[in-house]
């Protein structure tokens, strides 16, 4: 059995509810609505359909570039690993504004006392 396209349960969706509303209208009836509601069954199954297809396409692209990108990551550096910065500068003198580490407590330009 021959695949039938998402495009093709559409159109038979599509022509089904066409039908079924022509046919209420013309005889003034709502007998035809469970047609209907099959023909939306249809247009539904037509659309999960032409969306699955294009899902797969989606998941095998995706997958190329997942693997493109895991072979081009740079392994990161440990913070721990990382040359050790300058000490913090966590303040100012006061009298000459000569930078001052955390555990200073005497300016290392001035002399004057800070704290
Ligand atoms: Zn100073």
């Amino acid at each position: 059995m021959a695949e039938i396209s998402g495009k093709m349960y559409i159109v038979v969706g599509a022509a089904v509810i066409f039908l079924s509303y022509l046919v209420n209208t013309m005889r003034n009836t709502k007998a035809f609505s469970v047609f209907m509601v099959v023909g939306g069954l249809f247009v539904g199954v037509g659309i999960v359909k032409i969306w699955a297809r294009l899902n797969r396409h989606t998941e095998l692209h995706d997958e190329h570039l997942t693997k493109g990108h895991l072979h081009s990551v740079d392994k990161a550096v440990p913070p721990h690993l990382r040359p050790a910065t300058e000490p913090k500068i966590s303040h100012y003198c006061s009298r000459c504004g000569f930078p001052m580490r955390m555990h200073d407590i005497f300016c290392a330009h001035c002399g004057f006392r800070a704290g």
